[in-house]
């Protein structure tokens, strides 16, 4: 289903028939088991199945393969496997020239994806032409009036056709076997004119990896006995079918395209143009069936009259519904305004996304609260009508979705006033960050070119909101992405720093939140990639014309190997790049000895920022060393600088002294299984185990005391796993105390508060609310100690303070944490308690918020003085002098940078902690208050992840000096 993961999702027991596990009867056989001694999985056989069929009108060849003869019984009876579906595409494809078998790449545990074309073999001997005609439509910069009513004359729509995305949502896929079986086989009239006039693309299994494991439990827990399932609603075990190999929600990821299950379809679906998407999901089993037209809000870069056009698609499946007085709704939920969602993605091609959402039943029957039962091949049946009827919706009205494709475009790549704006991303020594960035874009077939000359941007705003009346200066080598382009909508939708809701939806949320304190914001609000990533970016003009070049590929990172003029008596890695974590870690796991430095220096010719690493060839006499460094740079796509002297060209530390710390090879575990939330587990143990390559331990959380917790020096506990550390606060601060790092993520931050597990001093406001002047106090002086000015003349020639101008006295006395309360003044409640709790009502669901670095911590290495935060829910951190605050808030009235942020949550969160760090014993506390590697793609915060678990175990803790 679309609604984030923080709703439930419920899946029923699944039961069935399911020849493909037959088992011989054994001797002491019960009444109860089957006659064939098979556990049941599917449908009821006999009485009480469903033996409708799908496609009545339709009239099949026996030359084709019938789906019942590879899966043993009829379509849809049970849960197709993985490998079912290929089994069928490829008969078909062997026996048709209707049909087509394309891989686009496979899943992280190697199962294969890949797509179906079906259309008349007509169509197929000249696709390569219709396929131009359609990528003309789609970008149709130069395309003449004349031309462009000619194309619409040959052209014909394409239709693709994805199935279950999430694992767990299983009818889909069993649907895309019956949808393709009629296209491939079937001979009526109405098949072969769909034949004819469409080009049907169909993505049968979206999420192999995450259907193979639901499968797999679902086997795991059913018995010989089929019952109707109207007492347990099953959604799985830990980690459940949801997301794929690492957890991710692939219908979150079309914005990054991280996973390679996501990147292999933008490749493929870039090939066909559709002006149709569909993507059929699951909901709760108790619920009947959701499409489209969507909900309010939509995103103001989809494409003109998107609600109309999915009007026309749903009046299509509300009428085939209908004949069959099957139930359904529409526009209740699922709204359009994020711009992930599989629907959202094919908006911002030009396309028409549908979503279907039907109440999920996987294998059992399941009987619904009025005693209504519907069967597993049931929902399949209602997935493969509504899919049926979109096809139909689009063939017949296919000159409306074509030229509506092409003037949409046309307005898309115009050269309007308003489509002169561009985004600029200029270099700032992460280079890591930047080439993620166009991996992101030009994966998704968006435009980039680079400056081959300095330039400047007019009427610019930079990523943390400050709008510039005179130009800014760029240099060669600064990205330029323009909107007018055919991707425009999406170079928009992902990379405007705020996307801002209209007042009547503003209005909307607002009083649902009063009145039922029910938000309608199904997902984050907030997903800039600019600010993601922290890229240095502005939105402007740019009236001076700009010599470029075009970026297709991401571009080979510069790692530099030179043949050494001198033997190097240290070697210096750049940590402004993030490539520089992966180097270091790598480095200590190759057995070095690896140095972390507290401030800037400089050698060989390079500026090296604070956190930049350096490795002393005494210190490190075994092997070829040169060799090894280099090597190592080289893995990690950064450049090993070697240095011919240990002393400073300038006024910088020299290499040999107490600025450089030694750190200490990290050893990582991470919780997993139940209670830590699947997801957010998932983007920590994808970043550990990609982004920084680190050998890593996957701990039981049920099982935490019976591990020996000394092998390691590096703790993660995900968000969700509060229970687990309150349970288990002894043995974990005697773990810390001992030397570890503990790094605490979103709500388990919250389970180690002073007030809760007491293993920080950190708490938050809600347990605070008496002493919120005493926290004020401790960030002023912080603030006060950042921003040192002193006046000399006034220090050594003091004036009675009483003399001051009351002016001047104001703007000195002024005390910038204090937030700004003016529009919450009024906040009812009687009690500081029911205030705070009125406040928490519109705390937001995943906003980006400006957070300052404080500079002298080892944990901000990398980070610029102000960073853009992704935060979400209700749990402000109040931090006394003694813990360090790495990242804090800033006031309410800087704070927000995107999303939706009421004025109730800025008083709320201003000034609160994003990342704290404190001594316990030889260890240390690291808690980070939301998440830092969101979704894989929240790089800036994810190097603070990085630095904690990579610099920790050196900087912040202490390890026994070794015998
Ligand atoms: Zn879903």
């Amino acid at each position: 289903m679309k609604h984030s993961t923080a709703l439930l999702v419920f899946v029923p027991l699944l039961l069935g028939a399911h020849t493909a596990c037959a088992a011989p009867l054994t001797a002491t056989a019960s009444p109860a088991q089957t006659s064939d001694g098979t556990l049941r999985l599917g449908d009821p056989t006999g009485e009480g199945s469903y033996d409708v069929p799908f496609f009545p009108d339709a009239r099949y060849t026996e030359r084709v393969t019938d789906p019942s003869d590879l899966l043993g019984q009829a379509t849809g009876t049970r849960m197709a496997t993985d490998l079912e579906p290929r089994a069928c595409f490829e008969a078909w494809a062997a026996e048709s020239d209707r049909v087509t078998l394309h891989e686009h790449g496979a899943s992280h545990e190697g199962r294969a994806q890949y797509h179906v074309i079906i259309t008349a073999p007509k169509n197929h001997r000249r696709l390569d032409a219709l396929l131009a005609d359609n990528a003309r439509l789609f970008d149709p910069r130069g395309l003449s009036e004349p031309d462009g009513a000619a194309l619409l004359e040959r052209a014909l729509p394409v239709a693709w056709m994805g199935y279950s995305i999430h694992g767990d949502e299983t009818s889909g896929c069993d649907a895309a076997l019956a949808l393709a079986h009629r296209l491939v086989a079937a001979t009526d009239p109405a098949t072969r004119a769909m034949l004819d006039e469409v080009i049907t693309v169909i993505d049968p299994i979206m999420n192999p990896d995450g259907r193979q494991r639901i499968l797999t439990q679902a086997e795991q827990m059913s018995g010989y006995t089929n019952s109707l399932n109207h007492t347990g609603l099953l959604r799985g075990r830990w980690p459940r079918g949801r997301g794929n190999h690492y957890l991710f929600d692939m219908n979150r990821d079309w914005i990054a395209g991280t996973q390679p299950e996501t990147a292999g379809r933008w490749q493929a679906i870039l090939k066909y143009h559709p002006q149709l998407l569909v993507d059929a999901h699951e909901m709760s089993g108790l619920d009947t069936y959701l499409f489209y037209p969507q909900a309010d809000p939509v995103n103001p870069h989809t494409p003109t009259g998107l609600i109309e056009s999915q009007t026309v698609f749903g009046t299509a499946i509300a009428k085939a519904f209908d004949s069959h007085s099957w139930d359904y709704y529409t526009r209740e939920w699922a709204d359009g305004w994020a711009p992930f969602y599989s629907d959202a993605w094919a908006a911002l091609t030009g396309a028409i996304g549908i979503l279907y959402e039907q109440g999920a039943v996987i294998g059992n029957p399941m009987r619904r609260a009025s005693g209504a039962v519907i069967t597993y091949r049931e929902t399949v049946h209602h997935q493969a009508v509504a899919s049926w009827a979109c096809l139909e919706a689009l063939r017949t009205n296919a000159d409306y979705f074509l030229s509506r494709y092409l003037s949409d475009a046309r307005r898309v790549v115009a050269d309007t006033p308003e489509n002169q704006a561009v985004l600029v991303v200029r270099p700032r020594g992460n280079e890591t960050r930047v080439r993620e960035f166009i991996r992101i874009l030009t994966s998704q077939g968006i435009e980039i070119e680079r400056a081959l000359a300095p330039f400047g941007t007019h009427a610019a705003l930079d990523r943390f909101g400050l709008q510039s009346t005179e130009p800014i200066d760029s240099p060669a080598g600064s990205l330029i992405i323009r909107t007018a382009q055919p991707m425009g909508r999406a170079v928009r939708a992902y990379c405007e720093f705020d996307t801002r809701l209209s007042a009547a939806a503003l209005q909307s949320e607002r009083e649902s939140l009063e009145r039922k304190n029910e938000s309608k914001i199904y997902d984050t609000m907030a997903w800039s990639l600019p600010h993601a990533l922290d890229l240095d970016a502005l939105w402007g003009t740019l009236p001076d014309k700009v010599k470029t070049e075009p970026v297709t590929t991401v571009p080979a990172p510069t790692t530099t190997r030179a043949n050494l003029p001198f033997t190097p008596v240290a070697w210096a890695v750049d940590a402004a790049d993030d490539a520089a974590l992966y180097f270091a870690a790598h480095a200590m796991e190759a057995g070095l000895q690896v140095h972390a430095s507290d401030r800037a220096f400089t050698g060989g010719g390079h500026s090296f920022p604070r956190g930049s690493f350096l490795i002393r060839r005494h210190e490190n006499t075994t092997g070829d060393l040169d060799t090894l460094i280099a090597t190592l740079a080289h893995a990690a796509h950064t450049t090993a600088h070697p240095l011919a002297t240990g002393r400073a060209p300038d006024a910088g530390p020299d290499l040999g002294g107490g600025h450089f710390h030694l750190l200490t090879r990290p050893r990582v575990a991470i919780l997993g299984n139940a209670p830590t939330s699947p997801d957010t587990f998932g983007h920590l143990w994808y970043h550990l185990d990609t982004r920084l390559g680190l050998t890593h331990t996957i701990l039981d959380a049920q099982s935490l005391s019976s591990y020996d917790l000394r092998r390691y020096n590096v703790l993660i506990l995900p968000p969700g796993a509060g229970s687990i550390a309150t349970e288990h606060a002894e043995l974990l601060e005697d773990w810390t105390s001992s030397g570890g790092t503990l790094i605490a993520l979103g709500s388990t931050s919250a389970a180690l508060t002073s007030e809760r597990a007491g293993l920080s001093e950190v708490t938050l406001r809600r347990h605070a609310l008496e002493d919120l002047p005493t926290f004020a106090a401790v960030t002023t002086r912080e603030r006060n100690a950042r921003d040192i000015a002193i006046d000399t003349e006034a220090l050594y020639n003091p004036q009675p303070i009483e003399a001051s101008a009351p002016d001047d006295s104001d703007t000195s006395d002024k005390d910038n944490s204090k937030p700004d309360t003016a529009s919450v003044a009024n906040i009812p409640g009687e009690t500081p308690e029911a205030r705070d709790a009125w406040m928490r009502r519109f705390s937001p669901r995943g906003a980006m918020l400006r957070a300052e670095t404080r500079s002298e911590s080892w944990l901000t290495a990398g980070c610029g003085p102000l960073l853009p935060a992704l935060f979400s829910g209700s749990s402000a951190y109040l931090t006394p002098a003694s813990v360090e605050t790495a990242v804090r808030f800033t006031p309410a009235h800087q704070l927000p940078l995107a999303g939706l942020l009421w004025p109730e949550a800025a008083e709320r969160i201003a000034d609160t902690a994003y990342l704290t760090r404190e001594s316990t014993g030889d260890g240390q506390v690291i808690l980070f208050t939301s998440m830092p590697a969101y979704r894989g793609f929240h790089l800036a915060t994810a190097r603070l992840l990085s630095n904690a678990i990579v610099l920790g175990p050196g900087l912040g803790a202490s390890a026994p000096i070794p015998w």
